[in-house]
C-alpha cells in the first residue's frame, strides 16, 4: 500500500508516468527506481528500523510502481498484486459470506471463472447482467449487495458501461463500484473520477505493455477503503516480487507514448476491416457504427487497440487467425507487437456456451490485439490472412 504525494498529482500525465512515485536513491543517486531484490531489512535495534520490515508488507520496488499507477489514475493509494486476477480476489476478500455482487455479464473469462467457481463456493452470490444498459444493474439490487462491479470496454464485445450512471446506483445503493480498467487504461479513461471506488488492473496488459511480466494493480483513492485493502494484500499476501514491479514500471513510463500508437493504428484498421468483404462485423468504439460510440465520445479519449470482428463461419475465423504472420495467435494483450485471439476457444473458454451465444461471442469472432507496428505492415497482414481464409 502506497500513498502518492500531491506533488506528484498536480502534474500532466505523461509527466506522472515518467516521474510519479520514483524516489532519489540516497546510496548512488540512482536515476532509475532500483530492483529492491530482499526479502528483508536489517534493523538498528528492536523496534528500531526504516520502516522497511518484510517484503511482503513493504519493498521500494513495489512501492515506486504502487505509487506510479495511482498517480496516472488520479487517486490516491495504489497497492500491487500477483496478477490481475489476484487483485479481484483481493477486491472481493473485501465482501464476506452472504454478500451480493452485481457483475457485468461479459467480464474477462477468468474474472467470470473466479467469481462463479471460487467465490460463490465461499457464500458470494453474483448476478451477472448486461450493463450496457444501467437500468439492467439497478434492477437486480438487494439489501445484500455490496458492490456492483464492471469492465469497460468489455473483453472481447467492446461493449461499454456507463461508469457515470453505474457510479451514481452504487452511490445511491451505498455498495462499492469496482472497474476493470485494463482496457482503456488510465490514458483514455479514468474511473475514479466518473465515481469509482476502486480501480482493477492486469498490469500484463498495457500498462506494463512488453509482455514480459504478469501483474496486477488496485487503485483508489478513499483513506478507509485503502486501509482495508492495505490489510488484504498484507495478510493474503499474493505480492508481486520486485523484478517484476520493475519491469511494469518501465514500462508506464511510456504508456502515453504507447497508447497513441495503439489507439492512431487501431482506429485505421478498424476502418479498414469495415470495408472488406469477408468481415461481417467490427466492433471497436471509435466507429461511429458502434452503438455506443456517444458514450465512448464522452467518457474515453482515445479507443485504443482492440478490436473485436465477425467473420460468419468458424472456418474462415479459424483459418485466418492461423495465417497472419506479424499478428502472433497468443493469449494476452496489450503489448507492443500485436497478437490475435479466438476468444470462444481461448480466453472465453471458461464461460459457458449459452452464455457466450447470448452476449454474441461466436465461435466466428476473433480477436486483435493491435500493436504499435507499422499500420500498412499490419494492413498487408490482415489482408493477405484474409485473402487466404477462405
Ligand atoms: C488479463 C485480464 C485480467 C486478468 O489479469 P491477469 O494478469 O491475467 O491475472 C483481468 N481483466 C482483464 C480485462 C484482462 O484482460
Amino acid at each position: 500500500m502506497t500513498r502518492v504525494p500531491d506533488s506528484d498529482l498536480k502534474r500532466r500525465f505523461g509527466t506522472r508516468a515518467v516521474h510519479a512515485g520514483h524516489i532519489a536513491d540516497p546510496l548512488a543517486g540512482a536515476v532509475m527506481t532500483p530492483i529492491y531484490q530482499t526479502s528483508t531489512y536489517i534493523q538498528e535495534g528492536l523496534g528500531r528500523h526504516k520502516g522497511y520490515e518484510y517484503a511482503r508488507t513493504r519493498n521500494p520496488t513495489r512501492e515506486v510502481l504502487e505509487a506510479n499507477v495511482a498517480a496516472l489514475e488520479g487517486g490516491r493509494h495504489g497497492f500491487a498484486f500477483a496478477s490481475g486476477l489476484a487483485a479481484l480476489d483481493a477486491v472481493l476478500t473485501l465482501l464476506s459470506a452472504g454478500d451480493h455482487v452485481v457483475s457485468g455479464e461479459n467480464v474477462y473469462g477468468g474474472s467470470h471463472r473466479q467469481m462463479t467457481h471460487v467465490w460463490a463456493r465461499h457464500g458470494l452470490t453474483f448476478s451477472f447482467v448486461d450493463a450496457t444498459d444501467s437500468a439492467n444493474i439497478a434492477g437486480v439490487l438487494t439489501p445484500r449487495t455490496k458492490m456492483i462491479y464492471a469492465e469497460t470496454p468489455t473483453n472481447p464485445m467492446m461493449q461499454l458501461c456507463d461508469l457515470a450512471a453505474a457510479g451514481e446506483i452504487a452511490r445511491g445503493a451505498g455498495v462499492l463500484f469496482v472497474v476493470d480498467n485494463t482496457f482503456a487504461t488510465p490514458y483514455f479513461q479514468r474511473p475514479l473520477e466518473l465515481g469509482a471506488d476502486i480501480v482493477l488492473h492486469s498490469t500484463t496488459k498495457y500498462l506494463n505493455g512488453h509482455s514480459d511480466m504478469v501483474g496486477g494493480m488496485l487503485v483508489a483513492n478513499r483513506d478507509d477503503l485503502a486501509e482495508r485493502i492495505g490489510f488484504v494484500q498484507n495478510a493474503v499476501g499474493a505480492v508481486p516480487g520486485p523484478f517484476d514491479c520493475w519491469l511494469a514500471l518501465r514500462g508506464t513510463k511510456t504508456l502515453a507514448l504507447r497508447m497513441r500508437q495503439h489507439d492512431a493504428n487501431g482506429r485505421r484498421i478498424a476502418e479498414w476491416l469495415t470495408q472488406h468483404p469477408k468481415v461481417k462485423r467490427v466492433y471497436y468504439p471509435g466507429l461511429p457504427s458502434h452503438p455506443q460510440h456517444d458514450l465512448a465520445c464522452r467518457q474515453m479519449k482515445g479507443f485504443g487497440g482492440m478490436i473485436s470482428i465477425e467473420l460468419g463461419s468458424v472456418e474462415r475465423a479459424k483459418k485466418f487467425a492461423e495465417r497472419t504472420r506479424i499478428f502472433a495467435l497468443a493469449e494476452s494483450l496489450g503489448g507492443v507487437e500485436s497478437l490475435i485471439g479466438h476468444p470462444a476457444s481461448m480466453t472465453h473458454a471458461s464461460v459457458p456456451a449459452d452464455m457466450r451465444r447470448g452476449m454474441g461471442l461466436t465461435d466466428s469472432l476473433v480477436r486483435l490485439s493491435v500493436g504499435i507496428e507499422e499500420v500498412e505492415d499490419l494492413i498487408a497482414d490482415l489482408e493477405q490472412a484474409l485473402d487466404g481464409a477462405g
